[in-house]
């Protein structure tokens, strides 16, 4: 688990230091400003979030003399060593640099992006020690007050949406970090307010996401919260689409086309059979078994169940003894 800096101070040291310099390398990268700039960012919002650059080759060694042999830098995942011959590189290396922040404002780790089309488009830290990428959000510390005041935390897949999402004036949205949403990141994200909409990408992979979302989110449902997914056209995603159709618009889907989580949860498994024939229906209940027997949320389960009832054409009295069966 994360700890916080009494235990591993030198790990955030590090990590700031190193912060502080991809930041002030940013201004004299023009090709990187150049880049940040025709994706639609600005220059305020660029310094809301921290945005920096790592330059080429071993230019950590610019900032810590002992870059040859401190332990912390490798332990708070900012250098590699080659195996071979025992030297030291710097894992981010001519890549936008999105610094991670926990709870406190603390830089924990980094998401470098690169410029043109090499591969990985996307390097995040390796987990460490103050690391998990299993329970942290990207965003979240610029975003605390606004989900407050909302009552509402999005969530989107990707730095780039989280930030432009800001720059557009929609502040509630965090990111979870290249993973899938953990059961972790869903108890934080009920702690945080009462209503999560999950927003990802309209691609396929986006898709698969909203559906691990929403598998690990059924065992912490509770009752007067509200969980909904948003899919947008598929060529969109978050950013994308706040910059094409603006603020006004995008709150607009997310308040009226986000499907609540039964709903989707219904509708996917319903995609999965015939429901015209008693052996589709029999499938449906066998399918959305295992997934109701993880909800706790009594008032929840129950209105899910009747829909469940009503598609298979059962009464509900029908339907309960099924589902609470052992097998
Ligand atoms: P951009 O708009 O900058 O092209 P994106 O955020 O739209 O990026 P996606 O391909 O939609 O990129 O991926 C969503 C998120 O998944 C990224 O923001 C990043 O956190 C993570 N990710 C994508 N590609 C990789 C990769 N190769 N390695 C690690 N994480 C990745
Ligand atoms: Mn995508
Ligand atoms: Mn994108
Ligand atoms: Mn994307």
């Amino acid at each position: 688990a994360a700890i916080e800096p009494k235990g591993e101070p030198g790990i955030y040291d590090v990590l700031k230091t190193a912060s502080d310099y991809y930041r002030q390398q940013l201004k004299s990268a023009p090709q990187a400003i150049a880049y940040l700039k025709g994706r639609g960012l600005d220059g305020k919002t660029a310094a809301h979030f921290g945005l920096g650059y790592a330059p080429a080759g071993q230019a950590l060694k610019q900032v810590f003399e002992d870059y040859d042999w401190n332990k912390l830098l490798a332990d708070a995942g900012l250098i590699g060593e080659d195996e071979e011959n025992h030297r030291r590189y710097d894992r981010f290396r001519d890549r936008v640099m999105f610094p991670i922040l926990n709870q406190r404002g603390s830089v924990i780790g980094f998401g470098g992006r690169v410029m043109g089309d090499a591969k990985p488009k996307y390097l995040n830290s390796p987990e460490t020690p103050v690391f998990e990428k299993g329970r942290e959000l990207y965003g979240l510390t610029q975003a605390r007050a606004a989900i407050r005041a909302n009552g509402r935390v999005l969530v989107v897949e990707g730095y780039m949406d989280v930030v432009m999402l800001a720059q557009h004036g929609v502040e509630y949205a965090v990111a979870t970090l290249g993973t899938a949403c953990t059961p972790h990141h869903v108890q934080k994200l009920l702690k945080l307010a009462d209503e999560v909409v999950f927003c990802f990408d309209g691609d396929k992979a986006g898709r698969n996401a909203a559906w691990r979302a929403l598998e690990n989110s059924l065992e912490y449902l509770v009752d007067g919260k509200r969980l909904a997914f948003l899919f947008l056209p598929e060529e969109h995603d978050p950013d994308s689409y706040v910059q094409e159709f603006g603020r006004e618009r995008f709150e607009e889907v997310v308040t009226q086309d986000a499907v609540p989580l039964a709903q989707f949860l219904l509708r996917e498994l319903s995609a999965q059979v015939e429901l015209d024939t008693e052996e589709g229906r029999a499938k449906l209940v066998h399918l959305a078994k295992p997934l109701l027997a993880k909800v706790h949320a009594p008032a929840y389960a129950l209105m899910v169940k009747k829909r469940l009832a009503q598609l298979c054409q059962l009464e509900l009295s029908e339907l309960e003894p099924i589902l609470s069966t052992g097998q």
